[in-house]
């Protein structure tokens, strides 16, 4: 299975998370939240062959890490995904929201000026800021829209313009979820545990391991034969990185 949002270098332990992905055949795309934290967290991933570690500069990290820009600009050239990058209006940072846009913008700049990355967007109250930007810049790349929290017709707009969609458990789970997922184009749709952020009943975090699972209660959701619905995700998931190829 595959896990395209997982915050590896948050977890206690995060080569044991490595290990078990790996032993149960689990992709992993770990994101970063500032440009800072890549080379380290790159390192962790490189002696497993199914982990691919993506540049991002988190929104709600944006006021107090804008500096770092110079750094994610220098490293681009280097890496084939790009995340945690977006915007956030929520309750607590829609104060830096200018900082965030300023951030976002010279970020997907960048990646319309060099071709394009594969792109894993957090869009927290901020759909129709991030789906304009897109819009404005369609050399930017694929766009993953993570833990996707819009309405019917922001949905309908990120579909227009070509947005994938990472699924993970509390949207499997949600009422929301339950709604929009169905309108989701099954050739577009990716599973993401955006682990450690995410807990199970357990307490525990989910893990790209847990994704395996997931497949089986998005299989449920949508009406699919568990075993072609693994089908699909990893087809969508080889259609998504023929970018990069
Ligand atoms: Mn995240």
């Amino acid at each position: 299975m595959i896990d395209l949002h997982c915050h590896i270098d948050l977890y206690p332990n995060p080569d044991s998370v490595l290990k078990r992905a790996d032993d149960a055949g689990v992709y992993t795309l770990s994101v970063t939240t500032t440009p800072k934290a890549w080379c380290g967290t790159n390192n962790m991933g490189k002696k497993y062959k199914r982990v691919r570690t993506a540049l991002g500069l988190h929104p709600q990290l944006a006021h107090e890490r804008y500096g770092e820009l110079s750094l994610f600009e220098k490293l681009l050239p280097e890496v084939q995904y790009v995340g945690e990058i977006g915007l956030d209006k929520s309750k607590h940072y829609k104060k830096f929201y200018e900082k965030q846009h300023y951030v976002f913008c010279e970020i997907i700049k960048m990646l319309n000026s060099c071709g394009g990355k594969i792109m894993s967007i957090h869009s927290l109250y901020a759909v129709d800021e991030v789906l304009t930007i897109l819009e404005n810049n369609p050399k930017s790349g694929p766009a993953i829209l993570h833990w996707f929290t819009g309405n019917e017709s922001q949905l309908k707009k990120a579909i227009d313009i070509g947005c994938w969609f990472s699924i993970g458990p509390k949207m499997i789970g949600s009422a929301k979820g339950k709604k929009l997922i169905p309108q989701m184009p099954l050739d577009r749709i990716l599973l993401e545990t955006d682990g450690p952020f995410t807990q199970k009943n357990n307490k525990n975090p989910f893990e790209p391991s847990d994704t395996i699972l997931m497949a089986d209660n998005l299989s449920k959701l949508l009406n699919i034969q568990k075993s072609d619905m693994k089908k699909i995700i990893l087809n969508n998931f080889k259609s998504l990185t023929s970018f990069n190829s």
